[in-house]
């Protein structure tokens, strides 16, 4: 069918090149498109699953190849995509796979970032081994593998989180916050399947509540809790970047031990632990934060008293005095709040 306007590229334009694909390890291949839609290869090499992490799915011809299992992860090929939060299903299709003494594609467009992104993933968890050293032994049987920049630090975070998702870790809630502002600079609202980031109401909190918490010091209500906090070094750029660099994993596992002493010490207040700025506190978006839903930017004021206590910026983010540039920010000005714990409203109240 002729295409009427020549001046549009489309994606068979740019062509995959010609079949290329390395075994990594056994019966694991990698690859790109190409191979993936070589039916006689596919046949031959007794190719039975395969994970497609591109920006569109396989051909029909390939999806109706009889006992052929696949996985499609929709992905394209730039550093601020999240292709972490897809790690541990991908881990397990390839798993499953080999467990089954099965043999594996996975390919993306070049058989060179996304999909060797997810094969040193894979290798990582399963070896427990560094991103460093699981990309040498991928880099060893595929010579163009090369994640780019912002896969890399999401892959070096996997690596920092313990080969999981690890919820509670500062630097992870960064992660999906900027993922967020991502979305929000573009809708201008904040999409809904990142709505299990505004984190409950710590003032209507009755499982389980913190006992160490931020109030307004006006009208005392509960504003956060401790695990709120998104705790900061002095002049830090940013807790999480899509781009790593060495001086930022230092300045980071500097952060990680600080956050562990904090951590360590909950009962006491965390502005005690003396490297961790306490000029601003930065927190997680709340329930109680109304306007943050619908705008780029704004006031946060007491739920109760409407006493303003602090602002928060989706796109540009806000810079601590002590010269830290947070984006996006959620942020509590310390003169406005009180820090308590659960054993001191005890006293105070007999
Ligand atoms: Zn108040
Ligand atoms: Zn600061």
């Amino acid at each position: 069918m002729a295409n009427d306007n020549i001046n549009e590229l489309t994606r068979e334009d740019f062509d995959a090149g010609p079949s290329s694909y390395d075994e990594i390890e056994e019966n694991l291949y990698l690859g790109n498109l190409t191979a993936a839609t070589d039916i006689k290869w596919l046949k031959d090499t007794k190719i039975t699953y395969i994970l497609t992490v591109d920006s569109c799915p396989l051909p029909r011809q390939i999806e109706l190849l009889p006992n052929v299992n696949l996985k499609f992860i929709k992905i394209t090929d730039m550093p601020r995509e999240d292709i972490l939060t897809f790690f541990e299903d991908t881990y397990n299709f390839i798993d499953s796979a080999l467990q089954d003494d099965k043999k594996i594609l996975v390919h993306c467009y070049f058989g060179v970032s996304r999909s060797a992104t997810l094969v040193i993933a894979y290798i990582m968890k399963k070896y427990k081994i560094t991103y460093e050293n699981a990309y040498e032994l991928v880099k060893s049987k595929r010579r163009f593998v090369g994640p780019n920049p912002g896969f890399i630090a999401q892959l070096k975070l996997y690596e920092k989180m313990g080969y999981t998702i690890d919820h509670d870790n500062v630097e992870f809630k960064m992660y999906r916050l900027q993922i967020a502002a991502d979305n929000v600079r573009k809708a201008k609202i904040l999409p809904s399947n990142f709505i299990d980031l505004i984190k409950p109401d710590p003032a209507l909190t009755t499982v389980r509540p913190e006992p160490t918490v931020y109030r307004c010091k006006r009208c005392r209500r509960v504003v956060a809790s401790v695990s709120n906090l998104l705790p900061h070094l002095p002049h830090e750029r940013q807790i999480w970047r899509y781009v790593s660099t060495k001086k930022h994993d230092e300045t980071s596992s500097k952060q990680m031990q600080t956050l562990a002493k904090i951590e360590k010490d909950k009962k006491d207040s965390a502005s005690n632990s003396a490297e961790v700025c306490t000029k601003t506190y930065f927190i997680e978006p709340l329930a109680w934060m109304r306007d943050i839903l619908h705008n780029v930017e704004g006031k946060l004021n007491c739920p109760k008293c409407e006493t303003k206590l602090g602002s928060f910026s989706w796109v540009s983010g806000s810079q601590c005095p002590c010269g830290a540039k947070i984006a996006p920010a959620f942020y509590l000005v310390p003169s406005k709040v009180d820090w308590s714990n659960a054993v001191q409203n005890v006293l105070v109240t007999i």
